[in-house]
């Protein structure tokens, strides 16, 4: 694969012309870059915008995001999903407020080495915030590469990307190279876009130079390599309340949703035995059972089916943590996995 220099101009002057005005767009300190790269892995750009303002006023410094309550970090995290980035976020700022003095470094390898920044945002953050000429190489830049280049390997295997990155690596710019960084994320956004819809050839500033367009190959391009299936799992969810509180507990550490707060659950569907032994095992006396609407949760690797009961005890006993809707919503984070749960509680808590 031989670097195009001749792609570097168009392309530049089409982003100077066309490029989204994005909340971490102005004043992109590394901060603010990498707060943004860190929520957009995995969620779309109008979906972090909310997300990313909200953090930003709560926790507008490193400093301030390492010495923030964990709860404080996930609560803003509620509903972007995929908790490690935000707990990551938080470990890799105390890091950086004890071994380099609060200040984000500008190197590559050393930006690697904190947790949750991998190849891509360490890319992002050297180049948009310390003008250092490296590549971010993420999906949208792996897309428009494979349809320019007409390449049909697999995109997600490490030396496609290793071979995309040293490319476009080699005709990046010395002056601005943040500006080609989010170039090539924005051509790959709003242009030669992702799914089934096709790329907007018509406009787009380097067809002239585009393999996929002139042998119309781009509806087989990316090549991805065949997903594993997700594993099914069958839950049954609790929504245990007395005297006006709920109860809720905390994940383990480790794993999927670690250090979150859920409502009860157990795995597979439950019959009304299974739900009073539940119960008896708690030293929980119910006084009422209902059952709640149907959820599906999908993960990346699992795909939850769940049942609902709303069920009434008479006492609140431990191991659970009973509080009430508004705590619940104010202060800790529930995962979006149990939202149509979370939506029964609010329902609840009005009639
Ligand atoms: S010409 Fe079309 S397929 Fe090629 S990079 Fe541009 S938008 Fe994508």
């Amino acid at each position: 694969m031989k670097p195009n220099p001749a792609l570097t101009a168009p392309l530049l002057a089409w982003f100077e012309e066309n490029a989204r005005i994005l909340p971490w767009r102005s004043d992109p300190t590394a901060y603010r870059v990498w707060v943004s790269e860190i929520m957009l892995q995995q969620t779309r750009v109008e979906a972090v915008k909310p997300y990313y303002d909200a953090f930003m006023t709560a926790l507008p410094t490193v400093k301030d995001l390492a010495e923030a309550p964990q709860e404080q970090v996930l609560k803003l995290w509620e509903g972007l999903g995929y908790y490690s980035r935000a707990r990551n976020l938080q470990k890799a700022a105390q890091i950086i407020m004890t071994q380099y003095h609060g200040e984000i470094p500008g190197d590559f390898d050393v930006l690697k080495q904190l947790p949750g920044i991998g190849d891509y945002t360490a890319g992002a953050i050297a180049s948009i915030a310390f003008d250092v000429p490296v590549a971010a190489v993420d999906g949208n830049v792996l897309r428009v590469m494979a349809r320019l280049y007409d390449h049909h390997e697999p995109v997600d295997i490490p030396r496609t990307k290793q071979l995309f990155t040293h490319t476009l690596e080699a005709i990046y710019p010395r002056e601005k190279p943040g500006q080609m960084t989010q170039a090539w994320m924005e051509l790959g956004a709003t242009v030669c876009v992702p799914g089934k819809q096709p790329p907007k050839c018509h406009i787009c500033p380097l067809a002239h130079l585009c393999l996929a367009r002139e042998r119309n190959t781009w509806s087989l391009l990316p090549v991805k390599s065949p997903k594993k299936a997700r594993r099914l799992e069958d839950r049954t969810v609790f929504l245990l309340f007395s005297k006006g509180k709920y109860a809720i507990q905390k994940r383990p550490e480790r794993g999927l949703l670690a250090g979150l707060w859920e409502f009860p659950s157990i795995t597979g569907h439950a019959h009304m035995e299974d739900i009073l032994l539940f119960l008896t095992a708690r030293s929980l006396s119910p006084l009422s059972i209902r059952p709640l609407p149907d959820a599906i949760h999908i993960f990346t690797h699992v795909e939850w089916n769940m049942k609902g009961y709303m069920i009434e005890v008479s006492d609140q006993s431990p191991p659970f943590h009973w509080v009430s809707t508004k705590e619940i919503l104010e202060s800790f984070a529930i995962p979006s996995a149990y939202k149509v749960y979370v939506n029964c509680m609010k329902v609840e808590n009005k009639s």
